[in-house]
């Protein structure tokens, strides 16, 4: 039960009943696709979810996932075949003298400026290869098919390696981000990132709010993660955006790609979801493949605190039965991953918390302890334990709704809403575990917490015991 699951809402799957479902079989995160509408699609939806996480008595958080700057062509009046060699017009209208060719429609004058000849165009879902041939005045480019393929209206377009600067953010994500801070999403996706800067402005948008959620950067560019080290420093959560991914970069760069980005995040404490296609057959078929079963499992063997389900629940005919084999799966992968996991690395000498929480996971591994247990007011330091994947489960004690919600992305880590009472937070945490009826008199536990002095607000962690109930 250590690796998170999130689920795509759709009309598979958010019902009520559904939903209630789905948190019982293991979904912890569910996420709202603004690709596919508006905050007013969503209203009922939301509200539903806290009428579950009231009932069910666990905590939901909602991740609103908006649609960023997918570049697609326009309208064909018919589809396009393609067999290898066969060319193509691209530009932003049909020239008198077309030469007899086909003509794909695309406006977006920004990318048509930065298109020269050479350049590799994908189309299609990564279906359809095509390089620009000729480039004629006008903004309008030959392409010539390099494999065979259908393209329709509205496709999505991408340009593999090549750094077109689109803020992530469009004028309906601001809007779309507004309205869903408003209906009270408890975390943002920034779909397309490419630079700190768009995660930053998404940022600055969430604070002239008044609101304090965290931002997932779903890395789905080539250039993204190329400057992963610079997004991660300001980013709260990545995700690892398979779908777009895979057609950005090549295939079979991505298994490399995935397992390089999930150990940037780990080292920096900052969960990382794998996303897409994780169990797809699974939309028609009440079992998944093996190599999709393998798919999930790796996931976790990699250090991915989150696997994410996508058109599975949104709009598969299994979505319960999805989720319940994907539990059954990570649960399987966490044994081995018990068995097979490396020493943890030693911090760096520059950061005391760190240290703080190194000590308390190897407290915890080296005696007989049956948990850690973590105050924790910004939910940082359950963070820097969960990023080391102890053996033993991370209760993190907060009495902060939101920091609650970020915690559900943590692999290992039960988050606890408690009370200021008492004022001290480590009386707080052994009352806690006192009262906890999954621990017996005589268990032991590693504690963390910062201890303020009388007045102070916040100390930051500064101490570690172990505690025997
Ligand atoms: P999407 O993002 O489903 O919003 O496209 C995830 C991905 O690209 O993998
Ligand atoms: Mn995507």
């Amino acid at each position: 039960m250590k690796t998170k699951i999130i689920a795509t809402l759709g009309p598979s799957s958010d019902a009520p009943e559904k939903m209630r479902d789905l948190v019982n079989s293991g979904v912890s995160v569910f996420r709202l696709n603004f690709s596919h509408g508006n905050a007013s699609k969503f209203e009922t939806i939301v509200s539903n979810i806290r009428k579950v996480e009231a009932e069910l008595k666990k905590p939901i958080t909602i991740m609103q996932d908006l649609a960023g700057p997918k570049i697609r062509i326009g309208d064909l009046p018919e589809p396009i075949t393609f067999q290898p060699g066969d060319r193509t017009l691209l530009g932003p209208e049909r020239p008198k003298d077309d030469r007899g060719l086909p003509w794909i429609p695309f406006t977006d004058h920004k990318i048509l400026d930065n298109i020269e000849k050479g350049d590799r165009l994908v189309l299609a879902d990564g279906t359809l290869q095509l390089a620009v041939s000729e480039k004629l005045g006008g903004n309008l480019f030959v392409l010539a098919a390099q494999n065979s393929g259908i393209v329709t209206s509205r496709k999505g377009l991408a340009m593999p390696g090549k750094s077109v600067k689109l803020p992530a953010l469009t004028e309906k994500d601001k809007q779309d981000l507004r309205d869903g801070l408003r209906l009270g999403v408890d975390a943002v996706a920034l779909s397309f990132v490419q630079t700190p800067e768009d995660v930053l402005e998404a940022k600055e948008i969430i604070r002239e709010c008044g609101k304090d959620i965290p931002v997932v950067a779903k890395l789905e560019r080539q250039n993204a993660v190329d400057r992963l080290e610079d997004i991660l420093k300001v980013a709260d959560i990545i995700m690892v955006a398979r779908g777009d991914l895979g057609i950005e970069c090549p295939l079979p760069a991505l298994p490399s790609i995935q397992k390089r980005i999930i150990r940037a995040c780990n080292r920096a404490s900052k969960p990382v979801i794998v996303a897409t296609q994780m169990l797809l057959s699974m939309v028609n078929s009440p079992a998944p493949t093996r190599a999709e079963t393998t798919d999930v499992a790796n996931a976790v063997l990699d250090g991915a605190d989150c696997v994410m389900l996508s058109e599975e629940t949104a709009m598969g005919n299994f979505p319960v039965e999805t989720v319940r084999f994907m539990r059954w799966i990570t649960t399987e992968a966490e044994a081995l991953l018990s068995e097979t996991r490396p020493e943890s690395h030693v911090p760096q000498m520059d950061n005391p918390a760190e240290f703080l929480s190194y000590s308390a996971w190897l407290l915890a591994e080296k005696t007989d302890s049956v948990a850690l247990v973590a105050h924790s007011l910004s939910g940082a330091s359950a963070r820097s334990l969960s990023a080391r994947k102890p053996t033993q489960p991370i209760y993190a004690l907060t009495p902060r709704a939101s920091v609650v919600r970020h915690l559900n992305f943590s692999w290992g880590v039960i988050p606890v809403h408690v009370g200021e009472k008492p004022a001290g937070h480590l009386e707080r945490t052994e009352k806690f575990v006192e009262g906890l009826e999954a621990f017996k008199k005589g268990d032991q536990v590693v504690i963390t917490a910062g201890q303020p002095h009388p007045g102070e607000k916040s100390a930051g962690t500064n101490l570690v015991k172990v505690y025997r109930k």
